[in-house]
């Protein structure tokens, strides 16, 4: 009744954390679904590199912002006989600026990538893990929704959002036998953090480098498997010693 022959959802797995966390997943031996928003041509290719290497992967393009062609989607997906047991709601964006100088734009849509995000596709898929008394649910939160960080007070908000969200989830769910979990990265080598300045990297984080995306992709494929069936409810910071 576990991971055997089921699929899992990766929104936003086209580049960075996304793509490493699909790759990742399956190695395990998941049936990857690839979630972008426009990005078709990246979301082909992680497709074709899991396809390479011997694992399964399709390509499904909708904005988890979009409730509407979110359910939509994920109707579909639900359509075919392999349940999805592992979620990972990795899709977000940062939009930094100092909160005087933020704009409401700027507030909405980061808060909307991350925590309504978190809503439009964790919310279809409940049912069918809860049918199943089975599932694993993991979002990317962010050490900046712990601890907060200037310039992103938008980003800081969506991200401790989703840790309340992931913990009175899993309240809800335990019993089911489906765990929730928030992973919180600091500093990762990937487009989101390309403008981060190396003396910032050097200062601040403990093992003086980013981490790279399949470290992070490691502790998710961890939280998915069945080893971690006693986990949830959990944050788990990834982040080279800064928090
Ligand atoms: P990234 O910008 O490389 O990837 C984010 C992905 O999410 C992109 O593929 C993007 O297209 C997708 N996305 C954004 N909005 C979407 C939407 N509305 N619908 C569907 N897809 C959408 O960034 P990343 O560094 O790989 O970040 C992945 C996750 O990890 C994000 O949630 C981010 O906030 C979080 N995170 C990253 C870092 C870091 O240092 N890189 C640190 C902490 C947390």
């Amino acid at each position: 009744m576990g991971l055997s022959g089921t699929r899992a959802l990766v929104t936003g797995g086209s580049r960075g954390i996304g793509a490493a966390v699909a790759r990742r997943l399956a190695e395990d031996g998941l049936k990857v679904i690839v979630n972008y928003r426009r990005d078709a041509e990246g979301a082909a290719s992680v497709v074709e590199a899991i396809e390479r290497a011997g694992g399964q992967a399709e390509a499904v393009a909708f904005d988890v912002t979009d409730r509407e062609a979110t359910a939509e989607a994920i109707a579909r997906l639900l359509e075919a006989p392999e349940p999805i047991s592992v979620l990972v709601n990795n899709a977000g964006i940062a939009e930094d600026n100092a909160f005087p100088a933020m704009t409401w734009e700027q507030w909405e849509r980061v808060t909307r990538a991350s925590l309504d995000g978190f809503f439009n596709v964790t919310h279809p898929l409940v049912m069918p893990m809860v049918r199943r008394k089975f599932g694993r649910i993991i979002t990317m939160s962010s050490i900046s929704g712990l601890r907060g960080n200037r310039g992103q007070v938008n980003y800081a908000a969506a991200k401790a959002g989703v840790v309340g969200a992931t913990k009175s989830l899993a309240i809800e769910l335990a019993k089911r036998k489906i765990t929730v979990n928030a992973v919180a990265p600091g500093l990762i080598e990937t487009e989101m953090v390309q403008n981060v300045p190396d003396f910032v990297v050097k200062d601040m984080i403990p093992m003086r480098r980013m981490g790279r995306p399949e470290e992070v992709a490691d502790l998710v494929s961890f939280l998915a498997s069945e080893r971690a069936s006693y986990i949830t409810g959990q944050v788990i910071c990834i982040d080279g010693g800064l928090s």
